[in-house]
């Protein structure tokens, strides 16, 4: 079993319904959830004019290696209809894969980890709840990452959770 850390966002309809059903997507689809953080209300990233996001991060352990757990996020996406209108712009769901093991993989269909990660605070604030000590391969732990943020954004902690403890 490899562990791996999937970042979860959603800014239309239902979003903490669209949070939960991807979880439990995940684990019917050969993901065991072992942690979820809290739930974030952040402001869009990259386009501003559209709904504020719910977003999480969920550590999970699978036997799924990199890119066939790229399938399983992708076919989600698909199977929750998730109409991709734009780079960055509004949708029901979007799950990245931030961290997989210690594994680095660079392709153009998969980046591991997620080359934005550092940048993001609506990232780095949830991996801070679930795995501050991880490595991220090649930048330090996620603690490191998380003090050397230095953006702006604006990320307003909700009591929502995506399972209970
Ligand atoms: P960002 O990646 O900046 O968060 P986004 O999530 O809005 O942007 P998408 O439109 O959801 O981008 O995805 C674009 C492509 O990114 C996907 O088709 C996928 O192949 C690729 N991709 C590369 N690395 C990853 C990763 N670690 N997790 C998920 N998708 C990835
Ligand atoms: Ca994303
Ligand atoms: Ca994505």
């Amino acid at each position: 079993m490899k562990k791996a850390v999937i970042a979860l966002g959603s800014n239309v309809g239902d979003t903490l319904a669209n949070l939960k059903e991807a979880v439990s997507l995940l684990e019917e689809n050969g993901c065991r959830v072992l942690k979820t953080s809290r739930l974030y209300q952040t402001e869009p990233w990259g386009y501003a004019d559209q709904d504020d996001f719910l977003n999480g991060a969920a550590l999970i352990e699978t036997d799924l290696a990199p890119f066939a757990l790229l399938d399983v996020t992708q076919g989600i996406e698909r199977t929750m209809g998730r109409k991709k209108l734009f780079l960055n712009g509004p949708r029901n769901i979007d799950l990245d894969i931030l961290i997989y093991e210690d594994e680095t993989v660079r392709s153009d269909r998969l980046t591991i980890p997620h080359p934005r990660l550092g940048e993001r605070l609506f990232v780095l604030r949830p991996l801070m709840d679930i795995v501050p000590d991880m490595t991220v391969p090649g930048r330090g732990t996620v603690a490191e990452l998380f003090a050397a943020y230095r953006g702006d954004e604006r990320v307003e902690e909700t009591d929502l959770v995506l399972m209970e403890p």
